[in-house]
């Protein structure tokens, strides 16, 4: 069973009598009540949050391309860890991720964001050049140079999908 856009599909073996199926949905009714309206609160988001314009999105793009190094010129030396490139993209899925080779990518967005926040997603990018993983280790580390984390990250989670439908479409 999944969810697509806010449809509900269920699958079903051949045969599977229309009862059955029935029986199912209704025996995991929550779930399915629960993610329907999750998945309207996104629909409806993107539909209603300012979308920001091309020129509105590359004047942040300008400003992360100044404060981001900032950002992880600071931090890296407290993690203890060099880098390579850092990219500043414009992303509907993830606020910052670090390659094997240590080339840094952060979200545009992110300049939306309290600048705690942001030195959160920095931390956390930087800490995988010592773990390539989301170990307890890793958070460990995390958690090390910067105590403030979960906090952060929980506002990541609550206002994230929003910042993320600014870009709109495409
Ligand atoms: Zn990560």
């Amino acid at each position: 069973m999944e969810i697509r856009g806010t449809k509900v599909i269920v699958r079903a073996p051949l045969f599977t009598s229309r009862e059955e199926i029935d029986r199912f949905v209704n025996q995991h009714r929550k779930w399915i009540e629960t993610h329907l309206k999750k998945a309207e609160a996104r629909e409806q988001l993107k539909e209603t949050v300012h979308k920001l314009t091309p020129e509105e999105v590359r004047d942040l793009a300008d400003r992360a391309r100044k404060v981001i190094p900032e950002r992880v010129a600071y931090y890296a030396p407290l993690v203890g860890v060099t880098y390579g490139r850092i990219t500043i993209r414009r992303q509907r899925s993830r606020w910052g991720s670090c390659s094997s080779k240590g080339n840094l990518n952060f979200n545009c967005l992110l300049m939306l964001t309290p600048p705690e926040v942001l030195d959160s997603v920095v931390v956390h990018e930087l800490c995988h050049r010592k773990h390539m993983n989301h170990s307890s280790r890793f958070y460990a580390e995390v958690l090390r140079v910067f105590p403030d984390y979960r906090e952060q990250h929980r506002w990541l989670k609550e206002h994230g999908d929003e910042l993320m439908a600014m870009l709109g479409g495409s």
